[in-house]
């Protein structure tokens, strides 16, 4: 009997005695947690999967999100441009008008656009915003500040975040913008260790932690206090460190255990919010993976790609739970041109006999699953290993191979640390595509490294390519097709019932 017919001759079973108690599909979404993934485009999210699959034998939460069918394919074009930064993107997904390159929150004539935070608190509803970067980093700020330039001083847009808006959860780095000039963070948030402790980033002496409280905040510096914080906190601010929470696999190295993993911060941000009787809406970004693909470091991203997917993971449960909840997981733009490939090698590969007793005889190598292990085995990002090698070919030789795995030779040690008269380094003759100074030895260090592996990069910079769309929960349909990322906000409103 098909599914359908048994659900009907159960129905009219219980209608005489009794109201069908089948659970009631919600008509429109209460809850929308918006999940980010900075730099996760779509060779990244394929490199999620693949890892997932053939070395972990089991599926990523996006992947089975994405196999509910609400998957589009989002293009995060900004205003006359092909190529987006992270403040437009993040400012498209937010007010649903296209933005100019480097802006926040303001439309292409500079007039300021309401974002979907602020319709929420407009609304009565909770609000969230959760990121492993500072707070104050483009694609949270985009939905709780206005600015022409996302490179205003860190403070500028901090003190907009959280005192010209009233959101009820804000969890991230990021802390040096809100101490009095001339201190450390660590003297004010005593949960942040020295490794991520830094300088007040304010040209006042202005305390913002200590007003926070004064708003009714509970402020928290590790994952401890904040779990403990989530079960009972109105609003809560933890800062986990004076700038960006540090990669996964240098905390994991370094012993850093203070700072909580996405996935205990979206937790944790949930069991505030779902305190709220009139719903709320949570933007959670995983800025890092951005961070990985500047540094052209595939293990480090492969680890941030798993540490946002967990973190997905956290809403999707939440949302088995409450129905009622929209759950919608994106990106911003990729980043750094990642692609896995074959390579030409001196010799052909050994041939195989294979079990109908033909030789099987490649031409060319081809990458398998041992070589994504190498990235899941990776303890420590390029960056990390760069800064233990303090310059000596000696040492890189041997940090690489302690934390990688991958035997690079001398000369390719000394090649990786050459720099110019101005101490750069540039990963290619030509350093047009490698504007960003301070991960170009990190990118330098990987084309050296490409010798022995099967990843390549094209870029130190953004790139232009489709970005996965996808959801579950009440409205998630909307999100079939191709759109510019602008019709994400659409589809949030669809659902809350605003449009
Ligand atoms: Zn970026």
């Amino acid at each position: 009997m098909k599914l359908r017919s048994l659900m009907f001759l159960i129905c009219l079973s219980c209608a005489v005695t009794l109201a069908c108690t089948q659970a009631q599909e919600p008509t429109g979404a209460k809850n929308v947690i918006l999940f980010v993934g900075d730099g996760l485009g779509a060779e990244q999210m394929a490199l999620g999967i693949r890892y997932a699959r053939m070395v972990e034998g089991r599926e990523l939460n996006m992947e089975q999100l994405m196999s509910d069918g609400n998957t589009g394919y989002s293009l995060a074009d900004p205003y006359e441009s092909p190529v987006t930064d992270s403040a437009a993107a993040a400012s498209q997904l937010a007010t649903g008008i296209k933005a100019r390159n480097e802006t926040l929150g303001v439309d292409p004539s500079g007039d300021r656009t309401e974002t979907i935070l602020e319709w929420a608190e407009g609304r009565g509803l909770a609000t969230g915003l959760v990121t492993n970067m500072r707070l104050s980093h483009a694609t949270a700020a985009a939905f709780a500040a206005h600015e022409l330039s996302r490179y205003v001083p860190e403070s500028v847009i901090l003190d907009q975040m959280l005192f010209e808006h009233d959101v009820d959860v804000l969890l991230g780095g990021g802390a040096r913008a809100l101490v009095p000039a001339g201190h450390r963070v660590s003297e004010f948030l005593p949960g942040i260790p020295e490794e991520l402790d830094g300088n007040s980033r304010r040209d006042d002496d202005l305390d913002r932690i200590s007003e926070a409280k004064g708003q009714g905040y509970t402020v928290v510096s590790d994952r401890h206090a904040l779990a403990q914080a989530s079960r009972s906190a109105n609003k809560l601010l933890g800062l986990f460190a004076a700038s960006h929470v540090p990669y996964v696999i240098d905390a994991r190295t370094m012993g850093l255990d203070s700072a909580p993993s996405l996935e205990e911060s979206t937790d944790a941000a949930l069991e505030v919010l779902a305190r709220s009787e009139g719903g709320f809406f949570l933007m959670v970004e995983g800025g890092r993976i951005d961070y990985g693909g500047h540094d052209n470091d595939a293990g480090t991203m492969l680890h941030e790609i798993l540490d946002f997917d967990a973190a997905v993971g956290a809403g999707i449960a939440f949302q088995r739970v409450h129905p009622e909840t929209l759950v919608i997981v994106t990106a911003d733009h990729g980043t750094g041109g990642f692609s896995i490939t074959y390579v030409e090698t001196d010799g052909p590969p050994e041939p195989q006999v294979l079990p109908s007793g033909l030789t099987y005889q490649l031409d060319t190598r081809y990458p398998d699953k041992r070589d994504l292990e190498v990235l899941g085995n990776q303890t420590a990002s390029f960056q990390y290993i760069l800064a233990k090698a303090e310059g000596s070919p000696e040492r890189l030789v041997e940090a690489v191979l302690e934390h990688t795995g991958l035997s690079m030779t001398m000369e390719e040690a000394q090649e990786a640390l050459v720099r110019d008269s101005e101490g750069n380094a540039w990963p290619e003759e030509s350093p047009r595509f490698y504007g960003d100074l301070g991960s170009n030895p990190a990118c330098l260090l990987s084309r050296t490294l490409a010798r022995h592996t099967f990843f390549v990069w094209s870029t130190g910079g953004h790139t232009s390519g489709p970005l996965l769309t996808f959801g579950r929960g009440p409205g998630a349909e909307g999100l079939r097709g191709v759109y510019v990322n602008t019709h994400v906000h659409d589809v949030i409103m669809d659902a809350v019932g605003e449009r």
